[in-house]
């Protein structure tokens, strides 16, 4: 008799829609890289949907998965314990199933600050944050709990920049401003790290946040979260100007990584993953 399992490891994503959603081929390629006999299943679910697809996760003892838009929030009724980071976020977009018990996390931001980490030391640093929608909440706490000094959040929308603001003040030893974003945004000069947490960028290499071109100091890390085309109009201008840029496919990638390492305790390949991304949204670049 064969000693072979046929039994694999079962993962996946639920969000809608979601055809156009590349994390499967990222962590099959991590899987395969590393010999793991696991499988990413990129699933439609609907909103109604929701709670019968997290019981078949559970009843077919999935080792875990995501959750994409319009989930992140309603995903948590379902749920029996949150992460700090996710508590405070209010969000979840990797859910663990743990003898039956599912754990939600916000890898969001983590993938995020696992990229920065890479160039920067965002200890005691000051930050400048565009954007207040879900990736700058999720960004903006963890920036706070990994020990950032201060960040001042800009949005068309005062008031959601000023949600986030006194979120991090409340939730977090990191100080925060909120500020309403009126014709070209200027980088303070004390400012160490500026992220583009807004849409603007994704699908059109042209669009680019309105930021004062002439305020974007060599001495700057300035990150852009759009994954697709990578090297976004404000990072092209950036790196003319001397700053030390981040993608937003490092973000993407990491979360992939961390969403493994929580559900089956290993850690893939990140180049392996990044180059996949990249071949996939090369003819775009
Ligand atoms: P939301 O819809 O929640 O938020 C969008 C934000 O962009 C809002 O703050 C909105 O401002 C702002 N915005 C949109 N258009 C403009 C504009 N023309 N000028 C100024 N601000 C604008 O989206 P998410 O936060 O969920 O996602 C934001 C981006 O992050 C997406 O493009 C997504 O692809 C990317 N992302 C990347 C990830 C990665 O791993 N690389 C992970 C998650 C997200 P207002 O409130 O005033 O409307």
């Amino acid at each position: 008799m064969s000693s072979q399992s046929f039994l694999s490891i079962l993962t996946g994503s639920f969000s809608t829609p979601c055809a156009d959603n590349p994390t499967v081929a990222m962590i099959e390629a991590g899987y395969r890289a590393a010999g793991i006999d696991a499988r990413y299943i990129n699933c439609d679910v609907k909103p109604e949907a929701l709670g019968d697809a997290v019981s078949g996760a559970v009843a077919m003892e999935w080792a875990g998965f995501n959750c994409s838009l319009p989930h992140k929030v309603a995903v948590i009724d379902h749920l029996d314990e949150l992460a700090e980071s996710a508590k405070i976020i209010g969000a979840v977009n990797c859910v663990s199933i743990r003898d039956g018990k599912l754990i939600g996390d916000n890898t969001d931001g983590k993938g995020f600050l696992a990229s920065l980490k890479e160039v920067t030391d965002p200890s005691g640093k000051r930050v400048l944050l565009l954007g207040a929608g879900g990736a700058a909440r999720a960004i903006a706490v963890e920036l706070g709990l990994a020990g950032v000094a201060h960040i001042t959040v800009v949005n068309r929308d005062p008031e959601k920049a000023e949600t986030i603001a006194a979120l991090v003040r409340d939730r977090t030893a990191c100080d925060a401003a909120a500020q309403g974003w009126e014709g070209d945004v200027r980088v303070p000069d004390d400012t160490d790290i500026v992220i583009n947490a807004t849409s603007v960028g994704l699908g059109g290499a042209e669009a680019m946040p309105p930021l004062a071109q002439e305020t974007l100091r060599k001495e700057l890390v300035v990150a852009d979260v759009i994954p697709n085309p990578p090297k976004t109009k404000l990072l092209r201008l950036a790196k003319e100007r001397g700053c030390t840029t981040l993608d937003g496919l490092g973000m993407l990638v990491n979360q992939g990584v961390i969403g493994v390492e929580l559900w089956l305790g290993q850690t893939l390949d990140a180049d392996v993953m990044q180059k996949t991304l990249q071949e996939i949204f090369g003819a775009s670049e």
